[in-house]
């Protein structure tokens, strides 16, 4: 599959989420569910949080699609879970500023998005990999919200959308 010229190590990593994807799980008790898809690519994900009071306590991740869309949802299953939800909004926020070819933000910790840091050079696939995290913050957004979240697609999220709109430096305000 190709994945486009991105460093082979960084490939190595974004293929063993693609195979051996984590957080791949239908959780029998969760407080939200999202729907996220991606038209340009095909892309779909279903996002699953258990929360306990304002941690995640549970992540499942069931994406289909191209490797770059399933190796972050699988990078995301394995960052969030455990994460309070500013922080979780922290890693999204600081993923988003990464892919559109901001400042690293090193105060927060990418783990393995890292490797997808390459994805900013390919704007389609900056979609693919943003993908999870919009229906993330979507997750994120409902559950706060007591609402139920409504399905996002990539193609609905402007730059002034309110799930996409979270930069680092509202969340660490
Ligand atoms: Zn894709």
């Amino acid at each position: 599959m190709s994945i486009g010229p991105v460093d082979d190590l960084y490939r190595e990593v974004i293929l063993d989420h693609h195979k051996r994807p984590r957080g791949q799980q239908r959780l029998d008790d969760y407080d939200v569910q999202a729907e996220g898809k991606n038209p340009a690519c095909g892309d779909e994900v279903t996002l699953q949080l258990k929360f306990d009071g304002d941690r995640i306590d549970g992540v499942g991740v069931l994406a289909r699609g191209c490797a770059i869309s399933t190796s972050s949802g699988s990078m995301l299953a394995e960052i969030v879970d455990g994460l309070s939800i500013t922080e979780a909004r922290a890693v999204a926020a600081a993923f988003k500023e990464v892919l559109h070819g901001e400042t690293f933000p090193t105060e927060i910790d990418l783990g393995d998005l890292e490797a997808l840091a390459g994805v900013q050079k390919f704007p389609v696939r900056i979609k693919c990999a943003v993908l999870p995290w919009v229906t993330l913050l979507d997750a994120i957004l409902a559950h706060k919200q007591g609402s139920e979240p409504d399905p996002v697609s990539t193609e609905g999220v402007a730059d002034g959308d309110e799930r996409m709109s979270v930069t680092v430096e509202e969340v660490k305000r």
